[in-house]
């Protein structure tokens, strides 16, 4: 038997109806803006995604859908 604690699960709830906030300048944001990565440091392809408002990158990731562009 494996530790309970490890197997704990974490469902996604896709909620269209709520808007996220920035956790930066608290912000509501019905959009949020991504900008493409460049290979700069061998890193392959990516972007990170940041507030309209106050520009601070919230995150980055590795490109997982067909970027817009
Ligand atoms: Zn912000």
């Amino acid at each position: 038997m494996t530790a309970p604690e490890m197997t704990a699960p974490c469902i996604a709830v896709r909620r269209d109806d709520v808007v996220p906030i920035c956790p930066f300048c608290e912000t509501d944001l019905p959009e949020i803006y991504l900008r493409k990565l460049h290979r700069s440091f061998g890193m392959g392809r990516g972007f990170i995604v940041f507030c309209p408002h106050c520009r601070k990158v919230m995150g980055s990731s590795a490109q997982w859908y067909p970027f817009p562009g």
